[in-house]
């Protein structure tokens, strides 16, 4: 499971690198403006005046330094080796985070809905591998868009009774007839670059949370739908 989601960050690697380089960069042109300030002040001796304009300046420096660690605690949390660890946590958070993560280096016309049920109580699972699932899934749809008009992947977080359901929705071409059988099954991919893991181990992570993952595969002009039914108590632990 670690190994997947190694793997699938080593393929976002040139996005999270393009992604850093904007902070990093926005900080270093800051800086040497704060640096023609001071330079400025001091021929002209207006000390104050440059002092407001400089600290300014260091705002913005600070800001999109604490972006560009943030994306690399995010990262290092997702890939950062421990055993699986249950806790109580905000659902709709991590699934937000995961979506973020997944955004980043995707073009903006691609468009996710976020529709988050207000009304989730806590529940008691292994954040980073929720955002495993849902980076998975999420990953999956954008490659099925990826040729659409309006394309668009709808997440969906509610409740029915007694399960928590997160449903991830696209519409592209949905998923042939011929390929589900085996769609779950490890090392089964409908691509020439894919591994054929992503599924299989998104399956298993909810399984093992007690849930199921279940598909709608669409076709005929509908997209597929994946939706992970996490059951609201009795998780058991088989991994
Ligand atoms: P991989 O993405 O490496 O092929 P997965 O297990 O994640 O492995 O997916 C298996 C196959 O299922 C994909 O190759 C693709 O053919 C099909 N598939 C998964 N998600 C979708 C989707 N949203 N729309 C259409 N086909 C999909």
């Amino acid at each position: 499971i670690r190994l997947a989601r190694v793997s699938a960050l080593d393929e976002m690697g040139s996005a999270l690198a393009h992604e850093l380089i904007q902070p990093l960069t926005a900080i270093m042109l800051y800086l040497q403006a704060v640096g023609r300030e001071f330079a400025r002040a001091k021929e002209a001796q207006h000390s104050q005046e440059a002092d407001e304009r400089a600290n300014a300046i260091l705002d913005k420096a600070r800001r999109e330094a604490q972006r560009a660690s943030a994306i690399v605690q995010r990262v290092r949390h997702l890939v950062e080796k421990r055993g699986p660890e249950r806790k109580p946590v905000d659902f709709n958070a991590i699934v937000d985070d995961a979506l973020d993560l997944v955004l980043i280096g995707q073009d903006r016309s691609r468009n996710v809905v976020r529709d988050f049920a207000a009304d989730l109580p806590q529940v008691e699972v292994d954040p980073v591998q929720i955002q495993q699932v849902v980076v998975n899934l999420v990953r999956n749809a954008f490659e099925a868009i990826r040729q659409q008009d309006n394309a668009k992947v709808i997440v969906t977080t509610s409740l029915d009774d007694r399960h928590l359901l997160l449903s991830i929705e696209d519409n592209g071409p949905g998923i042939p007839h011929d390929r589900l059988a085996d769609l779950f099954q490890a090392f089964k991919t409908g691509k020439r670059s894919g591994m054929g893991l992503g599924l299989a181990i998104s399956r298993t992570i909810i399984q093992s949370h007690g849930g199921e993952l279940l598909v709608d595969p669409g076709g005929d002009g509908r997209g597929a739908r994946f939706v992970a039914r996490l059951p609201l108590s009795g998780f058991d632990d088989r991994i």
